[in-house]
């Protein structure tokens, strides 16, 4: 049962397929439970999996703005977003609403844009503090351009659980030319979130332009284990209004070489198939303990991660705070003493072999997981990773899968929001902000020199062709 899924051949989504893929219209009766039928229907129902077992679903994106003050070569945002208005909080609420109806308590939310700094402070801060008071889990996705000490305060003390910043080469940020000169800013970074109960993740896109960078990246999140929980790898793909880089293509690097690289960095073989969240092809994930440089493969012992996966299949770990994860693990084992003892003779062996890091760190002992994210290029959606989807994105319709959003986002953005205030309804027009009685006839919004660079890639029809 340690095959890799990804390998499965899978029928390519039409233009006609991605128009009629509609969201999950109704919240099912038990998330978990449907959850589970998803995988066994794509054949992703394995001992190595999360989804259906820990989770009703991977996370679930709520974009609160469509505007960003970055102009990145991957973006998956849409040529329109830039010219349309911030949805009503209402609308913000009622889809927070709707994700706790169709994944319940604890669901992982990103909260994300476009830039979510760019909203209103007060509404951002509101909008983590709604998603927090449901019972669900926020996080804050951002570029940190706009985010200040004082903000991140204001919304850890609303419940934010983590916060993930993306930096990288395909921003484009002026001075630095290189993921290495990029460390200063992410190390700015770790200094704002420093001492807050927040955790510390890192979003890297990968494409051609850096991946040569990969192994020092990997490094680099490593000497930072203790300030940062998670470094994640996104591989560029064609979707969007983004464009590739000068010489570039999406479809050059795949997962195999981002775990290789990351396996070098590490110096271990860090096992990417022990545990997995949705469609193999889609996600991977690695977990290293480390202690004074030295690293050890927290899945090294296959069969005992997934048997240790089953057993805290139900607990709910509190990222804010390392002493109550441990607490909420150790009561999960508890009651499975054989468990523990395979768990206690693997745990030894861990520790002779990290016995000169743990000297040098003085026996402190940390970890830090990895996780590969390879999304689709729009034109190469393969259906069955789309039907085991982990990654949904919250539409005024209901959740669909982030990479069917992505292909048809104008369809989902261009629509007035219904907005019911006591006995009234309005309709909310997303081109100008106004508002009315009737839905607008027309919802006309006009191209950006951001914007028109994408519509000019679709119109020439460049190739794309990243294999799934
Ligand atoms: S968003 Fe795309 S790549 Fe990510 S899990 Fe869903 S189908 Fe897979």
């Amino acid at each position: 049962m340690n095959g890799d899924a990804s390998m499965r051949e899978s029928a390519s989504l039409s233009v006609r397929d991605i128009a009629d893929w509609a969201p999950f219209a109704a919240p099912p009766a038990d998330p978990m439970q449907a959850a589970r039928a998803r995988m066994t229907s794509t054949d992703q129902w394995a001992p190595w999996q999360t989804v259906g077992r820990r989770m009703a679903i991977g996370c679930v994106a709520l974009e609160i703005t469509q505007r960003c003050n970055l102009d990145c070569t991957y973006c998956y945002l849409s040529e329109s977003s830039e010219a349309l208005k911030d949805i009503p909080l209402e609308e913000v609420y009622r889809r927070i609403d709707l994700i706790a109806e169709h994944y319940g308590a604890g669901t992982d939310v990103q909260v994300t844009g476009g830039e979510p700094t760019l909203r209103r402070q007060d509404e951002l801060i509101a909008i983590l503090g709604r998603v927090a008071q449901r019972g669900l889990r926020p996080s804050l996705f951002t570029n940190g351009i706009k985010l200040t000490r004082s903000l991140l305060e204001a919304l850890s003390r609303a419940g934010l659980v983590d916060v993930a910043f993306h930096v990288d080469l395909t921003q484009g940020r002026k001075g630095y030319p290189t993921e290495q000169s990029l460390n200063a800013i992410r190390l700015r970074y770790i200094e704002l979130a420093r001492g807050l109960p927040v955790a510390v993740m890192f979003n890297t896109t990968l494409f051609a332009g850096n991946i040569d960078e990969l192994e020092m990246l990997g490094r680099f999140f490593i000497s930072q284990h203790a300030n940062v929980r998670m470094a994640s790898f996104q591989l560029g793909a064609d979707t969007g209004r983004g464009v590739d880089a000068p010489g570039s293509a999406a479809g050059q690097i795949d997962k195999a070489q981002v775990i290789r690289g990351l396996q070098r960095a590490a110096g271990v073989p860090l096992n990417f198939t022990a545990v997995s969240a949705g469609h193999q092809a889609c996600n991977r994930y690695g977990f290293a303990l480390i202690a004074g440089g030295v690293t050890q493969d927290l899945f090294s012992d296959t069969r005992l991660a997934w048997d240790v996966l089953a057993a805290t299949a139900g607990a709910r770990f509190d990222r804010r705070s390392k002493l109550r994860s441990v607490g909420t693990f150790a009561a999960a084992m508890a009651r499975r003493p054989w468990l523990v003892l395979r768990g206690s003779v693997w745990l030894a062996g861990a520790l002779w072999r990290l016995k000169g890091g743990l000297l040098r760190a003085r026996g402190r002992v940390g970890k830090l997981s990895f996780f590969i994210h390879d999304f689709m290029d729009a034109r190469a959606l393969d259906r069955e990773r789309c039907e085991a989807c982990s990654f949904m994105v919250m539409t005024p319709e209901g959740p669909l899968s982030m990479c069917i959003h992505n292909a048809k986002r104008d369809a989902y953005l261009l629509q007035p929001a219904r907005v019911a205030r006591g006995e009234t309804v309005r309709f909310w027009n997303p081109a100008d902000g106004s508002w009315s009685a009737e839905p607008p006839a027309r919802i006309a919004v006009s191209l950006t020199r951001k914007t028109a660079r994408g519509r000019a890639r679709g119109q020439l029809g460049k190739p794309v062709g990243k294999a799934a």
